[in-house]
C-alpha cells in the first residue's frame, strides 16, 4: 500500500537514503531477526557464525550508522537533513524492533563522546564512524535490579527522594571514580557492548538526582557480564547484565561530574524526551510493517469465497488500523524532527562542520559543571533558569517525545492485536510474522520506561 510523506520535504539524498534503509531493511534485518527470535538459547544470538552480526556489519557498511553524528567527525549529522535519522529509525523499526533497538543504542556513546572536554574521548565518535566492520557496540546501562521507574521519576522532582538512590556507585578518589554495583539484564547490548554510557550514583543523598553520567570503557578491570537474557519479546536484541566491582575509572570519562544536575531541571526531561522520541519513530515503522502484513494477508485470502479485503469488518478493521498508523508515524516523525532540527540552520550546520564547536562546546561544559558543583550561586542559578519549567520549551518537547514513544508502542500493539483477528488462528502458529509483533511490540511498552510511568513523569506538576 502506498503511504503519503505528511509534511515531509524530502530531498534526492534523502530518498536515496530512505531506499537503502527500506532495501537492507527487507533483505538483510527483517530475515535475521525472524531466525534470531527461533533460537531457544540467547547465546546463539551472538555466537560467532550468527547473523546478528550480519546486520551490524551490514548497517555500518552502508554508512547508516553515520546519521548520528555530526559532520566534524566524518558523519552525516549537518550534511544531510535533519530528517535523515528519523528515517533510518523508521526503516530499521519497519524490518524489526529489536534489531532497530539495537543498532541505535550501538552509537550512543559515540554520540556522547562528542561533549566531552577530552580530544581522546570526543576521538570515539570518528572511530565509530570509521568502523565499518561493527566491531564498536555501544550500550545505554540506566536500569538497576532494583531501579527501573526510579530513573523515570528521577527526571522529575520526585527523584530527589534519598531511597531512589542508584546502587552503581562512582566514589571519587583522586584522578579517578570507583564503580561498583550491577546494571540491569535488561540493558540492550548489555553483553557485547564495547562502551557503555552509563549512569552513577554519585552523591546517595539526592536520590537520582545525585547521578551522574560516565562515558566506560567495558575492557576495565573489574568488569564481568552475564550471560545473555532470555524473553518473550524482541528476542533478537541481546540484552545482560554488567557487574562492576571496584572498577577504577579514570576521571576524563565522567562526562558528567555535577551530581543534582541530572533530573533536578529541564534537562532530565529532555533527555527523556530525545531518547522516547527515537523509540516512537522505531515503533511506529514496526506498526506500518504490522499493518502491511495485514493488509498483504487480507488481499490473498478467501472465506466463504470471497476475499477478506472485500469483507466490510475487514475493511473497517484495516482502515481503522491505516489512520491509527499514520496518527503514531506522523507525531513520531515530526517530535523527533524537531529534536533533530535543533542543531540545523545555516549557522549550526557550520558549527557542527567544525572539530572546534566541540572543543569548546566540551570545555564550555567541564568548566559549568566544576563550578555547579563547587558553588552554591551557580546551583541557584540553574535552578532559577531552568526550573520556571513549565513555561520552558524544551520542557514541552520532552512530553512531546514522550507523548510519541508511547502513542507509537501502544499503536504498534493494538494493530498486532487487529491483525491477529484479521488472520485468525493463522496467527497464532510460530511461522507467522504478526505472532512475533505482538511480543515485539508489548516489550516496547516497558522499554525505554513503562507507558504509564513516563506518563506520570511528564505530566508531573501541570
Ligand atoms: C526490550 C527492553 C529493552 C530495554 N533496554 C534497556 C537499556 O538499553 N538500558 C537500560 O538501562 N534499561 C533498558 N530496559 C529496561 C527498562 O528501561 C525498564 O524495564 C523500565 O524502565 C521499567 O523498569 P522495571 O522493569 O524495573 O519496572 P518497575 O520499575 O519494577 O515497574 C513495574 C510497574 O510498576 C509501576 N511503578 C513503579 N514505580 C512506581 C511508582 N513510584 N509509582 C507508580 N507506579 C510505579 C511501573 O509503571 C510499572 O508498571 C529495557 C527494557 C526492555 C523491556
Amino acid at each position: 500500500m502506498g503511504y503519503l510523506d505528511l509534511d515531509t520535504k524530502m530531498n534526492k539524498r534523502l530518498k536515496a537514503l530512505q531506499q537503502t534503509a527500506r532495501e537492507f531493511g527487507r533483505e538483510v534485518v527483517r530475515p535475521a531477526g525472524i531466525a534470531l527470535d527461533k533460537l531457544t538459547d540467547p547465546a546463539d544470538v551472538i555466537a560467532d557464525d550468527s547473523v546478528l552480526w550480519d546486520v551490524f556489519q551490514g548497517f555500518r557498511e552502508r554508512g547508516l550508522h553515520k546519521v548520528m553524528i555530526p559532520k566534524a567527525f566524518g558523519g552525516a549529522m549537518g550534511a544531510l537533513p535533519p530528517l535523515a535519522l528519523t528515517l533510518v529509525n523508521e526503516q530499521m523499526g519497519y524490518a524489526d524492533g529489536g534489531l532497530a533497538v539495537s543498532m541505535l543504542v550501538a552509537g550512543m556513546p559515540f554520540v556522547f563522546a562528542i561533549m566531552s572536554p577530552h580530544k581522546e574521548v570526543r576521538n570515539w565518535a570518528r572511530d565509530f564512524v570509521n568502523d565499518t566492520k561493527g566491531n564498536m557496540i555501544g550500550c545505554w546501562a540506566i536500569t538497576e535490579p532494583d531501579h527501573g521507574t526510579d530513573w523515570v521519576l528521577g527526571t522529575s522532582r520526585a527523584g530527589g527522594d534519598p531511597r531512589l538512590a542508584p546502587g552503581l556507585t562512582a566514589v571519587k578518589k583522586g584522578d579517578e571514580y570507583i564503580l561498583h554495583g550491577w546494571k540491569s539484564a535488561w540493558v540492550s547490548n548489555g553483553t557485547i557492548a564495547t562502551h557503555a554510557v552509563l549512569h552513577v550514583g554519585l552523591d546517595p543523598s539526592k536520590g537520582i538526582h545525585g547521578s551522574g553520567i560516565a562515558l566506560c570503557p567495558l575492557d576495565l578491570p573489574g568488569i564481568t557480564r552475564n550471560a545473555p537474557l532470555n524473553k518473550v519479546g524482541q528476542r533478537p536484541l541481546n540484552q545482560g547484565e554488567i557487574i562492576f566491582d571496584e572498577v577504577k575509572l579514570p576521571k576524563k570519562y565522567m562526562l558528567l561530574p555535577a551530581p543534582g544536575f541530572f533530573g533536578a531541571n529541564t534537562f532530565g526531561h529532555t533527555f527523556l524526551g530525545v531518547a522516547n522520541s527515537s523509540m516512537g519513530v522505531t515503533f511506529a515503522g514496526q506498526a506500518q510493517a504490522t499493518l502491511d502484513e495485514a493488509l498483504r494477508f487480507a488481499y490473498e485470502n478467501k472465506r466463504n469465497g470471497i476475499l477478506l479485503a472485500e469483507q466490510e469488518d475487514v475493511k473497517i478493521r484495516l482502515f481503522r488500523m491505516f489512520a491509527k498508523v499514520e496518527a503514531a508515524r506522523n507525531l513520531a516523525r515530526k517530535t523527533s524532527l524537531h529534536f533533530m532540527s535543533m542543531s540545523s540552520g545555516r549557522i549550526s550546520n557550520f558549527a557542527t562542520s567544525h572539530r572546534l564547536t566541540f572543543w569548546a562546546l566540551g570545555n564550555a561544559l567541564h568548566a559549568f559543571f566544576q563550578a555547579y558543583e563547587k558553588y552554591e550561586s551557580v546551583r541557584d542559578w540553574a535552578e532559577v533558569l531552568t526550573h520556571p519549567v513549565r513555561t520552558n520549551e524544551l520542557m514541552e518537547w520532552g512530553k512531546y517525545g514522550v507523548a510519541s514513544k508511547i502513542t507509537a508502542t501502544e499503536t504498534a500493539y493494538e494493530v498486532a492485536q487487529e491483525a491477529l483477528q484479521i488472520f485468525g488462528v493463522d496467527a497464532l502458529s510460530p511461522d507467522c510474522p504478526i505472532e512475533k509483533m505482538l511480543r515485539d511490540a508489548r516489550a516496547s511498552m516497558i522499554e525505554d520506561g513503562a507507558n504509564d510511568a513516563l506518563a506520570m513523569a511528564a505530566f508531573e506538576g501541570v
